[in-house]
This record gives C-alpha cells, sequence and structure tokens, in this order.
C-alpha cells in the first residue's frame, strides 16, 4: 500500500513487510542485537528489552550494562550474552568487542553525567542503527545538540512525558503532532508517540497504529517494544518497517492475551509470551 498522510495500520498493512524464514537459515541470519542500558534496580529494563529481542526473531542479543546486572540477567534469561560496564552501578563507558546489526540504548540506564558522557562519546563512532527509549531520550532532552549526531532513521520511542523533554509543551493534539513531525524532518528520526493509539511519526507522514488495548499501561511495556523493534532491525527489516510492524505486533500481542489474563493482571512479561501469538495470527 503506498502511505497516504495518516495510514491505520492493522494486519493488511503488516503482511506485506513480513519477512518469513527460509529453511537453510541459521542464526546468523537473523543479526545480533546489543542493548544498552540499566542502572542498579533497573535491571529489569534491560532484560525485558533482550527476551524482547530474541522473542521477535533476531539471532543473538547481547546485554551492555554495569556490573550489578551481570548475575541476574544471565540466571533469569540465559539465552543473552552479556558484556560489563566497569562500574558496579552505572553505564560509565560503552566499550564492547561484538559487531552488532542494531543497537538500543536508553531503558533503565538513569541520567548521570558519567552515562551521558558515555552515551556521547559511543554517538561520535556509532555507525549502526539505533533505537533510543527512556532514559535515552531524557538525555537527548537534556542535550539537544546531540540529536545531531543521531544516524539517518534512529527510531525514539517516547512515552508522553519523554516526549515533552523533546518537544516542550503542547497545546493539543494537533499542536503535539505539528512538534513531532517538525522534530522529525530536523533530526531525520522516526519517532513513536507511544499510547492508548500509538503513532509513528515520519516526517510528514503518520502511521496510527490499530491493535493494543490498556492491559499495557504497566510498567515495562515500554522496554519490551524497544527490544522488539531493534530485533525487528538486526533482522533486516529497515527501521521504518521495523517501528510499524513492532508496534503493531506488540498490541496485538496484548489484545490476543488479554482475553484470558484480564486487563488487571496483565503485565510486560505477558507481552513477550504473546508475540508467538501475535505471529500466529498473521496467517
Ligand atoms: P512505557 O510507558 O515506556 O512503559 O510504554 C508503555 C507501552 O504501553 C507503550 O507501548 C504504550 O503504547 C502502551 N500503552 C500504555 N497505555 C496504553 C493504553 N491505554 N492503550 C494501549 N496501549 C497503551
Ligand atoms: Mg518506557
Amino acid at each position: 500500500t503506498t502511505p497516504t498522510e495518516a495510514d491505520l495500520i492493522g494486519k493488511n498493512e503488516v503482511l506485506p513487510i513480513y519477512k518469513p524464514r527460509e529453511k537453510y537459515s541459521h542464526k546468523g541470519h537473523f543479526g545480533h542485537a546489543l542493548v544498552i542500558g540499566g542502572s542498579y534496580g533497573k535491571i529489569g529494563a534491560v532484560t525485558l528489552a533482550s527476551r524482547g529481542v530474541l522473542t521477535i526473531g533476531a539471532g543473538k542479543v547481547t546485554a551492555y550494562m554495569p556490573k550489578c546486572g551481570y548475575i541476574p540477567l544471565q540466571s533469569s534469561f540465559p539465552e543473552a550474552m552479556v558484556i560489563s560496564d566497569v562500574n558496579d552501578e552505572k553505564i560509565t563507558k560503552i566499550d564492547f568487542n561484538i559487531t552488532p546489526d542494531a543497537v538500543a540504548f536508553g531503558v533503565g540506564a538513569g541520567t548521570d553525567a558519567k552515562t551521558i558522557s558515555a552515551f556521547e562519546a559511543f554517538l561520535k563512532t556509532n555507525t549502526k542503527p539505533l533505537v533510543i527509549d527512556a532514559d535515552g531520550i531524557n538525555i537527548l532532552a537534556k542535550k539537544k545538540a546531540l540529536l545531531k549526531s543521531l544516524p539517518e532513521n534512529t527510531v525514539l520511542t517516547p512515552h508522553p512525558k519523554e516526549l515533552e523533554g523533546l518537544i516542550g509543551k503542547w497545546t493539543d493534539d494537533f499542536d503535539k503532532l505539528k512538534k513531532t513531525k517538525a522534530l522529525s524532518k530536523k533530526y531525520k528520526c522516526i519517532v513513536v508517540i507511544k499510547g492508548a493509539n500509538t503513532i509513528t511519526v515520519y516526517g510528514d507522514k503518520l502511521y496510527v497504529n490499530a491493535t493494543g488495548n490498556p492491559s499495557l499501561a504497566t510498567a515495562g511495556t515500554g522496554d519490551v517494544l524497544t527490544g522488539m523493534i531493534t530485533g525487528l532491525i538486526a533482522q533486516g527489516y529497515d527501521a521504518l518497517a521495523a517501528t510499524i510492524f513492532g508496534v503493531y505486533l506488540h498490541g496485538k500481542s496484548a489484545d490476543l492475551l488479554v482475553e484470558e489474563l484480564g486487563y488487571q493482571s496483565f503485565i510486560a512479561s505477558h507481552v513477550i509470551e504473546g508475540i508467538p501469538l501475535a505471529y500466529l495470527d498473521l496467517f
């Protein structure tokens, strides 16, 4: 389909995006994602994002986090590899010896001055596709000059408070969209306005997601989304397709599971558990 000014994204729109797996494929075909984030007490955010990466189908995931996260992550999610920062409690230096196909930065990272400097240094040399969420966005809001260092088509996934840091206060929804389009055009980035009707903004184009429900209004669901989008990019989906498809599958997972779990009891781990159902529901 040719995108118009505002496309509603449902199953018919994401089906042409989907790439089936070949019989003779191996994990090397599905990419390696790097998730950088976490701080003392917020290691779960990186764990959830890393689980999102592999469950959406990426071949490998490495989590980069402070040392205190090493044992909890390796124990709770053995499928992930871990590289630790030199610091125990926060990220102070982003230094890794792998070649990722996509990088996520920010979940649970905090906004310590040392973490900001580490991110700044990382941006100077990074050439890989990037997804920035949570404290990554709060850092961009604090240091707007960093927006210029983002690779083209970087995906930003702010919730409303984080978006306000980036674009300032808005008067109404039209104003919010106007300001977000301006941000997207100025820095050539993809902005996901998360909420009840998640809208992906790419220049003047809007993609309004049709899936999702209030069960998602619970801690950690955004971290899972970050992992899902990053995992799709690592697999070779271009950033915009990965964003639209990831947002769709995230909401669909919740729509399929809420029937048995109910709105109140659904938690972020359930989004991950529903990803297989969301994929299977495509056909
Ligand atoms: P975060 O605030 O970063 O954890 O992200 C929350 C996630 O849940 C985003 O993907 C939102 O789009 C989604 N979400 C939150 N509230 C709702 C809602 N009322 N209806 C649908 N999706 C929601
Ligand atoms: Mg979040």
